[in-house]
């Protein structure tokens, strides 16, 4: 075998495969994933799958019939075991090596373990695939008690759908608010205030020590202190790990991720990094930034796969997230870390609202409850470094996108 061989068959593996395809590049091309399932989408696991508003199908990115007619090959359930660059290989388990001309390392990235006494008990779980979901939902449907370690994305999605399933759930997050190196302050508490309402109750500041079994199974949650929650499902949602071991033992620059320039390269050439596993310089982090995110993981997955078509497309999107707990519609653009000061636009008691975020007057993020139309304006705004004053973003009435029609002009 040779031609394109990608290692991950999700969104930036995928979307590396068919954008070297869209761009003309001929020569074969073979997607491997250790996940036996058609490619699907992560983000309604937490979700819609959960609630049982959305099945398997649903979830699948394409239909089978795509693949093929994009001559792109499916591979599932054999994992990479190893790279050999200087061979150009990758060894599967069982020991069959598949030569390669390019490879795309878009293995991803894998849940966090929590590493305490109990945490290999029976009904402690974390949700990052397909499998993972199934066995929670299985789950849910017998517990009445959850405890969730972990007040970021998957933990608060998680505690929304299970509230929504009429479950008791505690929240316990380590730091002093949700999702705190995410998104500005006041978000925090919106979001906070909506679990309140829907009866999530949460403990701030407090590690926990031990999970509590009884007859091999989770009975309860010891947090440091002492005190313990009763509980007959534990989800652990304390982060994700870059998959770059693979790249590690192949000798390849890794930190936190794999090293990869702005079209996705590393530096052993034809060798190639996109997604959750890799590391990149952003201008909007003002450094190097492993990201976790679908919008990143299909942007910098199209750069490379552009990149193997010798069609070359720096990437350079400005990092977007959402998140949907409750009825609040969490959406957030740029980097709201080291930001100073913030100005709201738009009435937080009407549950529809930015928060624009700023570092030394320059607008680096902005975060918006219900409110799609100022992302749109926003990602522009951000992406060519136009900073609305704090007295225009505060005001509702100042038309934002003109300020991108009033650049334009200048630059022309
Ligand atoms: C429950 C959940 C909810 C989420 N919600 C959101 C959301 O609302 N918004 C958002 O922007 N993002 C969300 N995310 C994050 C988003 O799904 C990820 O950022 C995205 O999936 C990353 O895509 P990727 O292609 O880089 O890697 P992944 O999706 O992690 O896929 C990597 C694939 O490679 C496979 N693999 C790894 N190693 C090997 C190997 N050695 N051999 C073969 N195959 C291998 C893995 O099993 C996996 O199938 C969510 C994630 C989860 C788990």
């Amino acid at each position: 075998m040779s031609g394109v061989v990608v290692i991950g068959a999700s969104y930036a593996g995928i979307q590396a495969a068919f954008a070297a395809r869209a761009a003309g590049y001929a020569e074969r091309v073979t997607v491997i994933a250790d996940e036996r399932a058609l490619p699907y989408q992560r983000p309604p696991l937490s979700k819609d799958f959960l609630l049982d508003e959305i099945g398997a199908q649903g979830l699948l990115m394409h239909d089978e019939a795509v693949f093929a007619d994009n001559r792109v090959e499916l591979m599932l359930g054999h994992r990479v075991v190893a790279v050999d660059r200087n061979a150009r290989g990758v060894v599967l388990a069982g020991g069959t090596m598949l030569g390669f001309d390019r490879l795309v390392i878009a293995t991803g990235s894998r849940a966090r373990r929590i590493a305490v006494r109990g945490a290999e008990l029976d009904g402690v779980c974390y949700l990052r695939s397909i499998a993972d979901a199934v066995d929670l939902k299985a789950r849910l449907g017998h517990a009445s008690e959850i405890v969730i370690i972990g007040g970021g994305f998957i933990g608060l999605e998680v505690a929304s759908s299970a509230a929504r399933l009429g479950k008791r759930v505690t929240v316990i997050e380590a730091s002093s608010r949700l999702l705190e190196r995410a998104v500005s302050p006041v978000v925090s508490r919106v979001l906070l205030e909506r679990h309140a309402e829907a009866s999530v109750a949460m403990k701030f500041g407090t590690a926990v020590s031990a999970v509590i079994g009884e007859d091999g199974r989770v009975a309860a949650v010891e947090l440091a202190g002492g005190i313990r929650l009763g509980a007959d499902l534990v989800v652990v949602g304390i982060g994700g790990i870059a998959n770059d071991e693979l790249a590690v033992a192949a000798g390849l620059e890794c930190a936190n991720g794999i090293v990869v320039d702005e079209l996705g390269r590393t530096a052993h050439p034809g060798i190639y990094a996109a997604g959750d596993c890799a590391n990149h310089y952003s201008r909007f982090a003002e450094g190097w930034i492993r990201l976790e995110s679908v919008q990143h993981a299909q942007d910098q997955g199209r750069t490379v796969g552009l990149a193997i078509a010798d069609s070359h497309e720096p990437y350079d999107s400005v990092p977007r997230f959402w998140s949907d707990q409750h009825d609040l519609k969490l959406q957030s653009v740029g980097l709201a870390a080291r930001s100073d000061r913030f100005v709201i636009r738009g009435a937080i008691e009407a549950g529809r609202f930015s928060v624009f975020n700023y570092r030394q007057d320059r607008l680096v993020a902005v975060d918006s409850i219900n409110n799609p139309a100022d992302q749109m304006v926003a990602r522009r705004l951000i992406a060519a470094g136009i900073s609305p004053t704090p007295e225009q973003a505060g005001d509702t009435c100042c038309d934002l996108k003109s300020l991108l029609k009033t650049a334009g002009r200048a630059v022309a």
